[in-house]
């Protein structure tokens, strides 16, 4: 797991390079992942239909966006807002309003993949794990709570590693992970932020992702308005995995529904409630419905199956922060 230090820490790593770029034993490399990326949506798209989720196609531009604030992982540098038949649009940061909006006056269940387009700061090319065009494999389940969500996970991460050492060997083995990649015991381990950052401090992650050998949750995490806060505990009902030696694959929460609150933590965080006025207008009307859910950072999902050093690796057409290739 050296490698996987030097990825991390010390910033001297070969960034992904552009298709045309790349020789022989490079394009080979890029097929298998591919393949195991293939495999990898095959059986986790099937698992959620199979569990009764509607798919749902993935939008662009739209009036309300994820504000990705307050959240101490976020470090966008940029945010694209254009005009559109003379409106103001943004494109997506990710589809938490829609996902939102729509299990509670539709689809009780559904995943989309989405593409998020998050302009991360331009020293991030080095993290090895941020890319500024990604795909997130979200969903959300009318009434569910977290504890149903993440034993759904847990059960859908140990069948995904377990599908793909019997159906993707050949792939593994030429990557060189299929005997470090093992399927994990269940229920996976959930940590408290609160005692993590007794433990390693305020930044706790990278200690974190090095001290587990399976993936492991950590819950009680605060950030934007949408996960819930119990105002009265303090305690947010929140939960991100955290895969080894990479960091953070998913992040999700059960969700606030009520329209007080969400216009309350809009205020506090300084978030624009003029750029969620259908979600404020339809909580007001008692429309917006208790749910919860996450969405799985695809790439970086990948990126540790595969063993890859950066996350833009796993990308045909690699979205480095600071970064723009041709295609
Ligand atoms: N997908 C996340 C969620 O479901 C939102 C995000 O992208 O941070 O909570
Ligand atoms: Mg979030």
């Amino acid at each position: 797991m050296q490698k996987e230090k030097i990825r991390l820490e010390s910033g001297e790593i070969d960034l992904p390079k552009p298709l045309e770029q790349l020789s022989k034993n490079e394009i080979e490399r890029k097929m298998y992942i591919a393949k195991v990326m293939t495999k990898t949506l095959s059986y986790l798209t099937q698992s959620f239909i199979e569990n009764g989720f509607e798919w749902l196609l993935p939008v662009v531009f739209s009036k309300s966006t994820d504000p990705l604030w307050p959240d101490p992982g976020a470090s966008i540098e940029k945010r694209i807002e254009t005009e559109v038949y003379g409106e103001t649009v943004r494109t997506t940061l990710s589809m938490i309003v829609h996902k939102i909006v729509a299990s509670s006056l539709v689809m009780p269940k559904l995943f989309i993949l989405s593409p998020n387009v998050r302009i991360e700061k331009r020293d991030r090319r080095f993290t090895g794990w941020h890319l500024y065009e990604f795909t997130q494999l979200d969903f959300e389940i009318r009434g569910a709570n977290s504890s149903n969500v993440m034993s759904f996970v847990d059960s859908i991460i140990k069948g995904l590693i377990f599908y793909l050492k019997k159906n993707a060997k050949e792939e593994l083995e030429y990557l060189n992970v299929y005997n470090s990649l093992s399927v994990p015991e269940l229920p996976l381990k959930v940590y408290d932020r609160i005692w993590l950052e007794e433990k390693y401090g305020r930044d706790w992650e990278p200690f974190f992702k090095d001290d587990i050998n399976e993936p492991a949750w950590v819950t009680n995490i605060p950030r934007e308005f949408y996960d819930y806060e119990d105002f009265s505990t303090g305690r947010w009902d929140n939960y991100d995995l955290i895969v080894p030696k990479y960091g953070e694959i998913l992040s999700g929460a059960r969700r606030e529904w009520e329209y007080d609150k969400l216009v309350r933590k809009m205020e506090r965080d300084g978030v624009r409630k003029e750029n969620y006025l259908l979600l404020l207008k339809l909580a007001r009307e008692g429309k917006i419905k208790p749910s919860a859910g996450a969405g799985i950072g695809v790439e970086r999902l990948v990126c540790w199956i595969t063993g890859s050093k950066h996350v833009g690796e796993v990308q045909l057409f690699p979205k480095i922060p600071g970064t723009i290739y041709d295609l």
